[in-house]
């Protein structure tokens, strides 16, 4: 995170062309391939009620199911570390490293990873990290963090990337998609055959099996935990489902939802690490539960947040998201989804601003497909911020203010009457385009509607009684 307040970052955000046309135009394309997957799937809507369903059980016996995920991880000859923060997770993973003499480690994308700036504790090590999915690599190569969940370089156009190929990889220049992609196929080959360790998050863990879940587009995943002689998959404690059946439910929602894919191209189920008379996979799987702030979510009036499956839909269709983009939010978590979580996990004292960062116009709620209230949550940090005296104070004097006046109605109504009084008397054509300080930061950049003549209450009395006299 940089040292930038979430406005400096928005700012620097909003006066950049490049970036505001791609995460728009990305964001955008995500939503309508969604819209027109969704369309074609009238079940679509009880796939995401018993996806909701799901994720409530599974949450009510957390407990219950990871002590059997646990118990089956084992049984099927894995290794289970519980890490409470991100510091022992961290610790775990780089001890196993030097312990089994790993100098190289690949990487699929994981965003509990990035959570816990796994690739940093490791490089302090003297391992050396590569990420293998396409975005994640792209974003390495440029020392930057993912923007979005699922498509980490959204805010980079195809020139972007082209000119940093040419300058990290030493090829020649081209955006063209297919060659790009060529380009990072074969840089990343032989990276995939000679890393001691492959490092994965996890989809879903399946509680009745001791598996793992892992979806990606590009095959990286199944070459990260497969070809390494070790694989270690960092899994956040609530990425739980019951059973097999439940997760033929959440895999088409997740997948739908994030890319409007009604299947992403690679599924991968990993029940354990290679057995005897297996040809390949790992001889040592670990699975690392972290728990980071979630066992307090979990006791926390924001714990439906939990339900989060990491479909980045939220993301994608918010107002706010699409027009700053993720960096501006300084977490790894951006879009409504890391307004919520960011300030539940790590602190709401450091991250107070993003429960802000939402116009709550209920989006993110109405395409979460297991229906998060997201924006009552925002509500709920708001005013658990506002308990704190986090807001600036002029804010919390207006608050104050409109606290009392509101309780009483003659007041109420005077205060209106005063306010559309003065709000006109500077209007042009009804509306204002200035305001004084501190409210200028709405005029900066849109006018301001005068309040009307007449208050709503008044319309409707003086309609009740012209109907009442007619
Ligand atoms: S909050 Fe809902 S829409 Fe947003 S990433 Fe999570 S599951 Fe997807």
């Amino acid at each position: 995170m940089t040292n930038l307040t979430f406005y400096e970052r928005t700012r620097d955000a909003l006066e950049d062309p490049t970036v505001n046309q791609a995460i728009r135009v990305g964001a955008r394309r995500f939503v309508s391939h969604r819209a027109s997957t969704v369309s074609g799937l009238p079940e679509m809507d009880s796939l995401r009620d018993r996806a909701r369903v799901i994720r409530a059980e599974t949450l009510n016996k957390l407990d219950v199911f990871l002590a059997e995920f646990a118990d089956n991880v084992e049984l099927n000859g894995g290794r289970v570390f519980w890490a409470k923060n991100a510091d022992e997770a961290n610790d775990y993973v780089v001890k196993l490293a030097a312990a089994r003499g790993v100098r190289h480690v690949v990487k699929s994308k994981s965003m509990v990873t990035e959570e816990i700036e796994l690739n940093h504790a490791l490089e302090v090590a003297g391992v050396r990290v590569i990420e293998s999915d396409l975005g994640e690599f792209i974003a390495q190569l440029a020392g930057e963090r993912p923007s979005h969940i699922i498509a980490p370089v959204l805010h980079k156009t195809r020139g972007e990337v082209g000119k940093l190929f040419e300058e990290e990889l030493n090829v020649a220049y081209t955006e063209e998609p297919i060659a790009l992609n060529d380009i990072a196929r074969s840089h990343l080959r032989d990276i995939f055959l000679s890393s001691d360790m492959g490092i994965s998050g996890v989809n879903f863990g399946v509680a009745e099996s001791g598996t793992l879940s892992l979806v990606t587009n590009e095959g990286n995943g199944r070459f990260c935990t497969t070809t390494p002689r070790i694989h270690v998959a960092l899994m956040g404690m609530e990425r739980l489902v019951p059973t097999f059946a439940d997760l033929g439910t959440m895999l088409p929602v997740l997948e739908i939802s994030a890319t409007g894919q009604r299947l992403t191209v690679y599924n991968n189920l990993l029940t354990g690490p290679r057995r005897s008379g297996e040809p390949d996979g790992p001889e040592e799987l670990h699975v690392v539960i972290l728990d980071n702030g979630r066992s307090d979510t979990l006791a926390s009036e924001v714990a439906e947040i939990l339900y989060c499956i990491r479909c980045g839909a939220c993301l994608n269709i918010c107002p706010v998201y699409q027009s700053i983009g993720g960096h501006a939010y300084g977490s790894v978590y951006p879009g409504p989804l890391g307004s919520v979580l960011t300030p539940t996990l790590m602190g709401l004292e450091q991250w107070h601003e993003l429960p802000h960062a939402s116009t709550l116009c209920g989006a993110c709620k109405e395409i979460c497909p297991v229906r998060i209230d997201i924006p009552s949550l925002l509500l709920r940090l708001r005013d658990a911020s506002s308990k704190a005296n986090h807001s600036p104070v002029w804010i919390r004097t207006l608050m104050r203010i409109y606290s009392i006046v509101a309780r009483h109605p003659k007041l109420f109504q005077l205060g209106m009457r005063f306010a559309s009084v003065s709000s006109r008397l500077f209007a042009k054509e009804d509306w204002l385009n200035r305001l004084p300080p501190p409210l200028n930061g709405w005029t900066d950049h849109r006018n301001f509607r005068a309040l009307a003549k007449k208050s709503f209450g008044q319309q409707w009395a003086e309609r009740r009684s012209t109907e009442h006299t007619s």
